[in-house]
């Protein structure tokens, strides 16, 4: 019957009705058999979402879909928005900033092609999620977010996810992390108009770049670049994509 509520509540339009529900639920004195309830249809939403939205669109490594099958999406997003964690589009997480579309953060990091002993760099920490994936499959996440509030947010949670791997740190990033460089993989999630020069030499010989290129607030291509071990770049557009525009301070 619990399972049944919830399965409504979860559907129900107003975020406030569906925060209600929950609290008269915890208040009938099955606090633990609620949150457990809770956690289990966030996993069932989570199985789909992997189902629907990554494995049925061609996500094929089998590591990335492992990432996003245990990483709790939920957990990063404000409660306010938090029924909406496994839908298939871009959700706010505040200060007018997006966590990526699900199927967006898998392929982003499919097409990095993360190894155990990577070391990477993100731009644009936002809620932490896209770090937290990576963190599961490499050795170490430095990731670098303009806005004060989100990285500690995102550095809060990450904690709580027990991700120790990864390091943030609240600034501009568009010059990189030179104390860390040079990276095997960096992957920019907000669009700047062209792509930063510092994080190009930043790149390791074999290291490859992923970051959506464009105007501000339209349709951005997302590139990958990768180095070779004579330092060339290779580039080729992936795919068009929209996201929140890199700013600089
Ligand atoms: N990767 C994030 C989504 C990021 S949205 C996630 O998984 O949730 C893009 C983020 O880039 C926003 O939080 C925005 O504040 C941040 N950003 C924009 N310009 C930036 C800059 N110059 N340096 C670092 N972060 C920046």
């Amino acid at each position: 019957m619990l399972r049944q509520l919830l399965h409504s509540v979860a559907s129900a339009r107003s975020t406030r009705a569906f925060r209600a529900c929950l609290t008269a639920l915890s208040c009938f004195g099955c606090g633990d058999q609620v949150r457990a309830l809770d956690d289990s249809s966030y996993e069932a939403a989570r199985e789909t979402m992997v189902r629907e939205q990554i494995v049925a669109r061609g996500i094929r490594d089998p590591r990335v879909v492992e990432a996003m099958r245990l990483v709790p999406r939920h957990a990063f997003i404000p409660q306010a928005e938090r029924d909406r964690a496994y839908i298939d589009a871009p959700v706010p997480i505040g200060q007018g900033q997006t966590i990526s579309q699900p199927y967006i953060v898998a392929l982003m990091t499919e097409l990095v092609r993360p190894q155990s002993s990577d070391h990477v760099l993100e731009v644009g920490t936002g809620s932490g999620y896209q770090a937290a994936v990576l963190a599961r499959l490499v050795a170490h996440v430095y990731t670098i977010e303009l806005e004060e509030t989100l990285g500690r947010r995102a550095q809060a949670v990450l904690g709580e996810q027990k991700s120790d791997n990864v390091t943030v740190r609240v600034g501009d990033g568009y010059g990189g992390w030179p104390e860390h460089a040079p990276f095997d993989i960096i992957i920019v999630t907000a669009a700047p108009e062209h792509v930063p020069q510092p994080l190009i030499d930043q790149l390791k010989p074999g290291g490859r770049l992923i970051v959506p290129v464009g105007p501000r607030f339209t349709v951005q291509q997302l590139q990958l670049l990768e180095k070779d071990a004579a330092g060339e770049v290779r580039t080729r557009n992936v795919s068009p994509v929209m996201f929140v525009p890199l700013r600089r301070p």
